[in-house]
């Protein structure tokens, strides 16, 4: 990143906390990607040496991912990134199981990218969604998921972390269920890809999304897990790449930067794992310690190794933001789709969080440029300005917390998880 980033390290440097919406593109897979622009631009469907030097780094690509996920080459389909993953999963498998059902268990803190398909199959297609709840810590519960599912059911979708507060879901037993119902499973990994180990096998996946911008690769591609013997309709029609599932001549340099993006994560998981739950969890001690009146969404010990999540009393998230801004530091009230819109999360309102609790959401997400001096400059920023924003704010009034728990003044006790 950090090379732009870091550079400014002394002086006015930009701290960037915003990790979950997007990442920059690391210098290594800049590097690979370059050459397919230019003199190695053939086309991989075709048969003189031009297309078959692109096809060979498409497979290798197709390799370093699956690596990264536990998977078979074979099993992964490039796409345009996640939206279009979680679009092709569950659309995908509707319109192949058509015989047996049209229902879809799902939950209510998906992404957008699958809360509005199952909106869509459900205005349009005629399906029917159950979509569980969470609890106040954000899981979902995999007895819920159990009792949702019926005779007609064709997917279950449920996300592996969330993109808004961080928590991971109990996808493991939520895939076993799903198998012993012999309903087909797909897990949106767009969030938990790369920052954490996943594994197609241990989470008992049939599909699982993916996308290239999450991990230090470009933005507007991504792929698909399709374990074998999954039912699944093409998505595009066209020609006949990614085995006639999903048509469109091949967005080569983008595969190659999402295959060597991969690698590197695979490579660097733990270490950098290692590195950024240190970092966060001073984050989130360092905020408990400054600021009253505020609470962690969701578990410590449940959540991405990233991901720093707060609500503040009597206060709107995009004031702290604007502020955040003029310091240099970049964060985000939730999700990167919402962050424009003034409506209140999905997410915190499925965790039962008041609006008004719900409206004064931050969330930081730590990456690779992020070191100790950032975490110590967000620590002396941000007490104050929640402070001046508190001093004008005529819905803040210093007291109980509104996490819920009577006469906790400032968190919610450590969860058990
Ligand atoms: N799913 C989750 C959990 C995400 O966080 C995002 C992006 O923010 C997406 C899907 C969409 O991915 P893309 O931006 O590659 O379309």
């Amino acid at each position: 990143m950090n090379d732009k980033v870091n550079d400014k390290v002394s002086d006015d440097r930009v701290i960037y906390l915003d990790h979950a919406a997007t990442t920059p593109v690391r210098p290594e897979v800049l590097e690979a990607m370059l050459p397919f622009f230019t003199e190695k631009f053939g086309n991989p469907a075709t048969l003189y040496a031009a297309g078959s030097a692109a096809k060979d780094a498409m497979e290798t690509a197709r390799e370093q991912v699956a690596g990264l996920i536990g998977a078979k080459p074979q099993e992964i389909y490039f796409t345009s990134g996640g939206t279009e993953s979680d679009n092709w999963a569950i659309r995908g498998a509707v319109q192949a199981l058509r015989k047996k059902g049209r229902h879809i268990v799902s939950s209510q803190i998906e992404h957008h990218a699958v809360l509005e398909t199952c909106h869509y199959l459900v205005e349009d297609e005629a399906c029917e969604v159950t979509a569980v709840g969470v609890d106040a810590d954000g899981l979902v519960s995999p007895d819920e998921v159990a009792a949702a599912i019926r005779d007609d059911t064709v997917i279950v979708t449920i996300m592996h972390a969330n993109n808004e507060v961080g928590v991971i879901e109990p996808v493991e037993e939520v895939g076993r269920i799903a198998g012993e119902c012999g309903v087909q499973f797909h897990t949106d990994a767009v969030q938990t890809v790369g920052k954490m180990p996943v594994d197609v096998d241990a989470i008992g996946c049939n599909m699982l999304s993916i996308s290239g911008h999450k991990i230090y690769g470009p933005k507007g591609v991504g792929a698909l897990y399709v374990r074998t013997g999954t039912r699944l309709a093409r998505f595009m029609h066209g020609g006949e790449q990614e085995r006639r599932k999903r048509s469109g001549t091949s967005n080569v340099p983008g595969i190659v930067g999402l295959g060597v993006a991969a690698e590197l994560a695979r490579t660097e998981l733990e270490t950098e794992r290692t590195r950024l739950t240190t970092l966060r969890d001073r984050l989130i001690d360092g905020i408990f310690k400054a600021i009253p009146d505020c609470t962690l969404s969701g578990p410590r010990h449940k959540r991405l190794p990233h991901n720093a999540h707060f609500c503040f009393k009597g206060i709107e998230g995009e004031g702290i933001i604007l502020r955040l801004d003029h310091h240099g530091i970049y964060a985000a009230t939730g999700s990167a789709c919402t962050s424009s819109t003034l409506e209140p999360s999905h997410v915190l309102l499925a965790m039962g969080r008041p609006h008004e609790i719900a409206h004064g959401s931050l969330r930081m997400t730590l990456g690779q440029s992020t070191t100790d001096a950032d975490i110590d400059k967000v620590l002396d920023v941000l007490p104050k300005v929640i402070e001046q924003l508190r001093a004008m704010s005529p819905l803040y009034t210093p007291g109980d917390c509104d996490c819920g728990e009577e006469g906790c003044r400032k968190q919610r006790p450590e969860t058990s998880s």
